[in-house]
């Protein structure tokens, strides 16, 4: 027998939830359809409430929020085991599905356990372990969730690989088979620099790819500092030489550490783009120096024997320290993980300082960028920068100081990196682009905005 509501929702995640409530106490008879056994989407079973939760119990359990309370510096457990890290997160989600639960029978909300399936626009056939019903919406809430775009293979030295990669500030791509979780390149355990801060034990080594190479500099050495000219390449190197400096992982000390990549990246939450056809990464990354600094703190102000400061390191004449260029997009053939080509992005080049050098050439701007792969061309939108202007000094940025600079969408070759257009937009981008057809058209659209900035869409017609 049919049943009849006036609202049908597909999908019982954080949007479901809400939009069958919302309706419910609008006096709406409703429905809920679910696939999973239990209620509650990606939010509670895989994504926010697990995650949380084991960040939770590591930060209880390790002790990291009791320190010297009560005078005492305790951990609850020495040795944490993903036993203790699931039981907790067991809880916690047979606590939230059962609020979940009895929301829905508060309010009067009806649940149909099964895969939805739609008959007509306004019929559903919900196909669960013991058959199908069909139930009739006036309207239907489709808050299926997400799940990745390309899921596809890579081909990695021919062969297909169901890959993860991961792309880090310390300008590393970590790849990984992600049925075993094994490394699909070695990932080496190399030793690295010792902590100078009285007390401080840093890791003696750290993981390093094999392949691909680094995205970006990592470390500080003469031969990465500016050189537009001679003098301007000694004055860098008199700025490094006030500080610690040496390769990456050289820990934070009391003098100061430079850090390449800072602590923006190298990579950043842009992250990279994958085409599944060709097996390249596009990788957007960024030459931007922090130093640093672990200082014994003053009295009252924390309850640690040290903390830590960072900021960005500008260098000489309010130009970046590393030499051009300041942002790029590099391209990694994932079959063989060798790099294929680095384009700059952004133009550095409208600075004052550089204008003045005579310098015409592309240098790239040092933040995140973001790429759009299509068939044929990768679309590439960046964001502004904090601090107004960034370049020309140090000190902490806030993200109310976000300002637009030069903002473009760019269109490239994506075999070749050659650059197809370049069209003004309003704004720079704050987050990554998409691409839809409609009415025959293409669009691409990305977000703009953030502190004082207005927050908006803006969609781009080819
Ligand atoms: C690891 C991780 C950590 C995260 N951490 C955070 C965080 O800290 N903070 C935060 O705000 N967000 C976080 N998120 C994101 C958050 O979980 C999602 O944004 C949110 O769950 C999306 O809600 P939704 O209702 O749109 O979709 P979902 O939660 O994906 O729910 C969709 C539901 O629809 C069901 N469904 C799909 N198709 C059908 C069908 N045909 N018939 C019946 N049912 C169907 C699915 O089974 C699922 O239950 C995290 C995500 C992940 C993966």
């Amino acid at each position: 027998m049919e049943q009849e509501f006036d609202l049908l929702v597909i999908g019982s995640g954080p949007a479901g939830q809400k939009g069958a409530i919302c309706a419910a106490k609008l006096r709406r008879k409703v429905a809920i359809v679910e696939r999973q056994r239990t209620m509650g989407g990606v939010c509670v079973h895989t994504g926010t409430i697990p995650s949380k939760t084991f960040r939770e119990a590591v930060l209880y359990l390790s002790g990291l929020r009791q320190r010297s309370f009560y005078g005492s510096s305790y951990a609850v457990k020495d040795q944490i085991e993903m036993q203790d890290l699931v039981f907790r997160a067991k809880a916690v989600m047979t606590r939230e599905i059962e609020v979940i639960k009895s929301q829905l029978r508060r309010n009067r909300v009806s649940v149909f356990e099964g895969n939805a399936r739609f008959l007509d626009p306004h019929t559903i056939e919900v196909i669960g372990d013991n058959g199908s019903q069909v139930v009739r919406g006036a309207h239907v809430l489709i808050a299926c969730g997400t799940r990745p775009a390309h899921d596809h293979d890579i081909p990695v030295d021919g062969k297909p690989v169901k890959a993860v990669a991961q792309v880090t500030k310390q300008a590393f791509v970590y790849v990984f088979d992600r049925v075993s979780g094994k490394p699909v390149w070695p990932i080496e355990e190399r030793p690295v620099p010792a902590s100078s801060v009285p007390g401080e034990s840093a890791s003696k080594t750290q993981p390093f790819p094999t392949r691909p190479a680094p995205i970006d500099i990592q470390g500080v050495r003469d031969e990465d500092l500016i050189a537009l000219t001679p003098e301007i390449h000694n004055e860098a190197k008199d700025i490094v030489a006030k500080y610690d400096h040496g390769p990456l992982f050289t820990p934070p000390s009391e003098r100061g550490t430079i850090q390449v990549p800072g602590v923006a990246g190298g990579g950043n939450w842009a992250g990279a783009a994958i085409d599944p056809e060709s097996g390249m990464l596009y990788v957007g990354t960024y030459r931007l120096p922090f130093v640093v600094t672990v200082r014994r703190p003053a009295q009252g102000e924390s309850r640690y024997d040290f903390i830590g400061e960072f900021r960005y390191l500008p260098g000489p004449r309010g130009l970046p320290l590393l030499k051009p260029p300041f942002g790029s997009m590099l391209a990694i053939d994932m079959n063989s993980g060798d790099h294929r080509w680095r384009i700059p992005v952004g133009r550095a080049e409208l600075i004052p300082t550089v204008q003045a050098l005579g310098i015409r050439e592309r240098l790239g701007f040092p933040t995140r960028s973001w790429a759009l792969i299509t068939k044929t061309v990768m679309i590439v939108v960046q964001s502004g920068y904090f601090g107004a202007p960034r370049l020309s000094a140090g000190g902490t940025r806030r993200i109310a100081d976000l300002n637009n600079f030069d903002p473009h969408l760019w269109v490239y070759d994506k075999t070749t990196g050659e650059m197809l257009a370049e069209i003004a937009v309003p704004a720079n981008a704050v987050g990554a682009p998409m691409t839809y057809m409609a009415g025959g058209k293409q669009f691409i659209v990305f977000p703009v905005g953030g502190g004082p900035l207005v927050e908006e869409l803006i969609a781009v017609s080819l």
